[in-house]
């Protein structure tokens, strides 16, 4: 039967009295396994300390007849993690090498012990795949040195003597960073995927109710379309264009640093209208020969 033993050094009237029952629970889902044949035991009050310091950590370990697996692992371990840290206050920064078990503080992509190449920390996070701050004004020339050096790490090359698995997890950590370079590029999707990890997003057909705003942006596409295959004017008014963009960027970073989601909301649908005015623009240029 599949036993999950947690230790750690928070008192154990600290602990939730509930929390092994909430760890059947996620284990039995994770497992793909009945929850009558799961076992939870949390020992609290373990004198422990990680790195030298007093603060609250965790050590687990997870026992299973089948289901366990380098994939597989990674998923026990985020279900497994989330529910540990929410209860018990210990940080989810450290884990653990899925080849030889050493417990890893540092984010680097191999382990310091036996050298084999690590899952990114967190793939649904793009911030904290390159271990940066999540905001909307993203230091744009350190995010592009993080992806270069990550992407040096992992290329296919280094790994062709590496076991099948490690492959597998190099390629898929390769493919996740080229995924979250662009995101986090690209003013809109980073601004979008800032939104969804605070928990809101945009719908296809989401409209906006400000008719200032509409009228900006019907008095702009009519002026596309009246400039026609006037290079000069499609270029003053891509500038026009682009100071727009700029002022909405501005008016986003502003909203999420006061964490009003919903006004940064409002403001990333209004940039997707710019963003397509600007594409139409583009477009026309091309065709026409010029670039701007
Ligand atoms: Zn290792």
């Amino acid at each position: 039967m599949p036993h999950f033993r947690l230790e750690t050094n928070v008192p154990q009237d600290k602990i939730p009295a509930d929390l092994p029952a909430k760890i059947c629970g996620v284990l039995a889902k994770s497992l793909g396994k009945p929850i009558n044949y799961c076992v939870a035991t949390v020992v609290g009050g373990v004198p422990m300390s990680w790195g030298g310091t007093s603060d609250p950590a965790a050590q687990a370990t997870l026992m299973s007849i089948g289901a366990l697996g380098v994939v597989q692992n990674k998923k026990h371990a985020k279900a497994l993690y989330e529910i540990v840290t929410q209860s018990i206050g210990v940080k989810p920064d450290s884990t653990v090498c899925w080849k030889c078990g050493l417990e890893r503080t540092s984010p680097r992509v191999f382990c310091e012990k036996c050298d084999a190449v690590q899952a990114p920390p967190q793939s649904d996070n793009y911030f904290k795949v390159f271990d940066m701050p999540e905001k909307f004004h993203l230091d744009q020339s350190e995010l592009r040195n993080k992806f270069r050096e990550l992407q040096s790490f992992l290329h296919p090359d280094k790994f062709s003597n590496r076991t099948d698995e490690e492959q597998t997890i190099s390629a898929e950590y390769s493919s996740l960073l080229n995924k979250a370079y662009s995101n986090l590029q690209a003013p809109l999707q980073r601004a979008e995927h800032l939104l969804k990890l605070k928990g809101e997003s945009i719908e296809e057909d989401q409209s906006v109710d400000d008719p200032k705003f509409l009228m900006t942006v019907m008095e702009l596409n009519e002026e596309v379309e009246n400039a026609g295959d006037d290079s000069a004017k499609l270029k003053e008014l891509n500038a026009k264009n682009k100071a727009e963009v700029e002022r909405i960027l501005e008016e986003i970073d502003g909203f999420f640093k006061m964490n009003d989601i919903q006004a940064a909301k409002l403001s990333i649908v209004k940039l997707k209208y710019f963003n397509s005015l600007s594409k139409r623009i583009n477009a026309t240029l091309r065709e026409l020969g010029q670039s701007d």
